[in-house]
């Protein structure tokens, strides 16, 4: 999703968002330099036999940021603007995702260079075997431990976990997350991302006082997050969608769409575009629509201090992780827009990733109707702690919600003391 201000990068902003909040609680010069920086980084160029016969050169990065709380997780993603310093700031964000759901896991993130809408499904799994031969140096169940982000999924996470197997010798179920369910995957994982959104919506309403029961909302991006939050606030809250989009562009309707029609659409046509009743609209304009509930969903650098002051909604709840910018922050903050920040607002996601991970060491699996009342127990329990410091510390959400992640994170780096 292009814009005007993909050329931000991505660690700049996370770095800003760490100084912030060392501002806040007063942080010395050495821990803060820690947070800073990356612990370790993997970079991976490696060839791919393509369908023709020929071979292709791929890059691939897997970043572990921080390990002070436990292995590291966070997801693998496929795009063709992927980044040493996007993967950087992802694997940032991850290590203080884990942090404000308090699991015990520190954060990584691993992205390769590709466009996998042009691969065929060989070349796809070829590349997928290959990088995660490449990383198996640094990842496993009790060192780091991947899972799907952008354009990866549960079939991605099947080869990954085959590919580290065979080189084991045995099965390892636990070394990825977000598997197919008969090979240790865990029920619910692949809504928990938009079903943690739409708790948190809801938590965040009763605070806020608004009635999500007929509120309008607009989803930035109908994809595994986007989708499912969508559905979710449609089936369980009764809110009503009116407008959504993916990478090929938007779709508005002032009465309201069925997320079920359009995910059938999406299914059948490759994107939500071209849903009949609907007005076509930008990805941008999806963001200023006239509603009360905004899900950015997509990528990163969405929401900026030029689209800031249209923000018409009343909550913003990214499901996508980095989508507004430090300074369109300010801007929504002054405007009394409750921001669910990322790190919040998508971590049912891991969170679901941490209890498929307990299961597979266990080999003990529980029901969905368990998971679901986990995760909601954690995303309820998180918002409050989130909103506690929001309201102690007068500060906005984000900052609260680093606050809370980083200060956890501190506390580990400095019960642990530095080696040697
Ligand atoms: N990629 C997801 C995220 O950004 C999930 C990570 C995980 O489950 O480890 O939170």
């Amino acid at each position: 999703m292009p814009n005007e201000t993909s050329t931000v990068n991505p660690f700049e902003t996370a770095k800003q968002q760490i100084d912030i909040v060392a501002k806040q609680i007063h942080l010395d010069g050495g821990v803060l330099e820690v947070l800073k920086h990356p612990k370790r980084e993997l970079t991976v160029h490696f060839p791919v036999r393509m369908d023709d016969g020929s071979f292709r050169v791929y890059t691939g990065y897997r970043v572990q940021y921080n390990m002070a709380r436990g292995p590291t997780k966070g997801g693998i993603r496929f795009h063709p603007q992927v980044s040493l310093d996007e993967v950087r700031a992802l694997a940032a964000w991850m290590t203080w995702k884990c942090a404000v759901v308090n699991i015990p896991y520190g954060g990584a993130k691993g992205g390769v260079i590709c466009d996998p809408k042009s691969m065929s499904r060989g070349e796809l799994e070829r590349l997928t075997r290959r990088y995660a031969s490449e990383i198996s140096l640094i990842i496993g169940p009790e060192i780091d431990i991947p899972a799907p982000d952008v354009y990866t999924d549960s079939q991605t996470m099947a080869w990954i976990m085959d590919t580290y197997s065979m080189q084991a010798g045995y099965s390892v179920p636990g070394v990825v997350t977000g598997k197919p369910i008969p090979l240790g995957g865990s029920e619910g994982r692949g809504e928990a991302t938009g079903r943690g959104c739409s708790i948190v919506i809801r938590e965040a309403a009763k605070d806020a006082g608004i009635r999500v029961k007929g509120a309008k909302v607009a989803v930035q991006g109908f994809g595994n997050a986007g989708s499912v939050a969508a559905r979710l606030l449609y089936d369980e809250q009764g809110a009503q969608i009116v407008a959504v989009s993916d990478s090929k562009g938007g779709i508005f309707k002032a009465d309201g769409l069925n997320p079920h029609a359009v995910e059938e659409h999406k299914q059948k046509t490759g994107s939500v575009v071209g849903f009949p009743g609907t007005k076509a609209i930008s990805n941008a304009e999806v963001l200023e629509a006239k509603v009360d509930i905004l899900v950015p969903a997509a990528l990163e650098n969405q929401i900026t201090a030029k689209n800031a002051p249209k923000i018409e909604a009343k909550v913003v709840a990214e499901a996508a992780n980095g989508p507004t910018l430090p300074e369109a922050d300010t801007i929504l903050f002054e405007k009394k827009a409750t921001v669910l920040p990322d790190i919040l607002a998508n971590a049912g996601g891991v969170t679901v990733s941490y209890f498929e991970w307990a299961q597979d060491i266990q080999g003990f699996f529980w029901p969905l109707a368990e998971v679901n009342q986990r995760l909601d127990r954690v995303m309820v329990q998180s918002y409050a702690d989130v909103h506690k410091v929001a309201v102690e510390h007068k500060v906005h959400n984000r900052t609260a919600a680093y606050i809370l992640a980083i200060q956890r994170v501190v506390d580990a780096i400095r019960l642990r003391g530095i080696y040697p």
